[in-house]
């Protein structure tokens, strides 16, 4: 019996990996130069959490949640987005501490577990580098975890990053957009997709942003939003702007983008980057002034994003086309013998150990056959310990690409390569 992969889910290859790696390490340090701080969570929480924080009648907490019962019957969740468990971690360890003016910034790489439709980048497990301003209510907050998101996306060398921007009011002036919406649409409401037909009962907002053709045309004629906001709101989305000319950073104002997530209060924004399907974003988010509040805490404005790596590697893979082709590195060690294999063995520990890797032949095959490995799986150096070697001390250092090799004692090989391995 061979075993599968569970349907929409993926194997990350070690072929793949290094990208992986360089992504998270990409991102990771830009919030360091932005002074977010790394928070984990965990894989699972109440399932409460996220009905409450993404709201009931939202996609996710109606048909695309991972929701167990544990052995004692309590209802759990696998982490169905990033925002909710980070709120929930700096309530319950009151990461605010004494000082209430404080800005606190938090970041994640964390996977993601939603059962949606398996389709090209997108995973019933897939990952989101994201990250959280709280208590900030500050339009240029909004601004700065846009500027982390363009910085983290040119890094990876995505250009073409288009921004679409819109705000989606707050709970003063959101419900008459929404009547205004709803009236708007009901002489069609018999067009709309049966999707839609719902939606316009349990969350009216997300007629907006409906894939289905017929949908966009009935919405064509839809109010906008940012034409409706109050001041309050219509301040706050104009200052988000002027943040953002003044940094230089371009976007389109698109009053479709109303994001999936009940939460969102104000600024939302997503990211689209070419060679992912078309209206498909490589992240997004927004302001989620009220959700604090609703998970228990005291009033706290904040605003975050979202980044999915899967979408990112695949934009990034159009963007730059040719993968750099990974340089030579570490030691393979070649024995012939049992008195050289003692050696080689103990020289492979001491190299492991001074930080240089290394790898030895376990099976002890032909000496041409050691070689070939050395130079098919890409090592840099191989160390030669045949007879003579074995019985004078010595080791024969060949470097792979160029050829060239010397016999030195054994006892120089380790601060010899050591030294090497930190200038390359
Ligand atoms: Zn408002
Ligand atoms: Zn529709």
């Amino acid at each position: 019996m061979l075993y599968h992969r569970p349907r929409g889910v993926n194997d990350i290859l070690p072929d793949e990996v290094g990208r992986w790696q360089q992504a998270e390490a990409t991102f990771r340090e830009l919030c360091r130069l932005y002074r977010y701080e790394e928070i984990r969570t965990p894989m699972f929480e109440e399932t409460d959490l996220f009905v409450r924080a993404v709201g009931k009648d939202t996609d996710i907490v109606g048909k695309e949640m991972y929701t167990f019962k544990d052995r004692s019957g309590r209802s759990l969740t696998l982490r169905a987005e990033g925002t909710a468990p980070t709120v929930r971690a700096y309530l319950e360890n009151n990461l605010q501490g004494q000082d209430r003016e404080r800005l606190v910034k938090l970041y994640y790489i964390a996977p993601i577990f939603r059962y949606d439709r398996p389709q090209a980048g997108r995973y019933r497990q897939h990952h989101q580098c994201g990250a959280e301003a709280i208590n900030s209510a500050e339009p240029e907050v909004d601004a700065e975890i846009i500027q982390l998101s363009m910085h983290f996306f040119r890094k990876l060398g995505i250009k073409d990053v288009t921004l679409l921007l819109n705000s989606v009011g707050c709970p003063g002036c959101r419900p008459d957009y929404v009547k205004a919406l709803k009236s708007q649409i009901a002489p069609q409401f018999e067009q709309l997709c049966r999707e839609c037909q719902r939606r316009y009962e349990t969350n009216p907002l997300r007629l907006l942003d409906c894939k289905n053709e017929q949908c966009r045309q009935i919405m064509e004629n839809a109010p906008v939003l940012r034409d409706m906001l109050c001041p309050d709101c219509a301040e706050h989305f104009a200052a988000v702007q002027q943040t953002l000319d003044t940094l230089e950073i371009p976007y389109t104002l698109d009053p479709t983008i109303v994001r999936g997530l009940d939460y969102y209060t104000k600024t939302a924004f997503e990211f689209v980057a070419p060679g992912i399907g078309a209206k498909d974003s490589i992240g997004g988010g927004g302001r989620y002034d009220g959700l604090i509040e609703q998970c228990g805490g005291p009033p706290t404005p904040a605003v975050g994003v979202g980044i999915g790596l899967e979408r990112v590697l695949i934009a990034q893979q159009a963007a730059t086309k040719a993968q750099p082709k990974a340089g030579r590195e570490a030691v393979f060690v070649v024995t012939l013998g049992e008195e050289a294999w003692v050696a080689g063995l103990k020289l492979t520990a001491q190299l492991r150990e001074a930080g240089v890797g290394a790898e030895i032949d376990y099976r002890k095959r032909s000496i041409r056959a050691q070689m070939r490995t050395a130079d098919g799986d890409g090592y840099r150096w191989a160390v030669i310990i045949g007879d003579d070697e074995a019985q004078q001390g010595t080791i024969t250092l060949r470097e792979m690409d160029s050829g060239e090799q010397e016999t030195i004692p054994r006892s120089e090989l380790v601060s010899r390569l050591g030294a090497e391995e930190e200038e390359g």
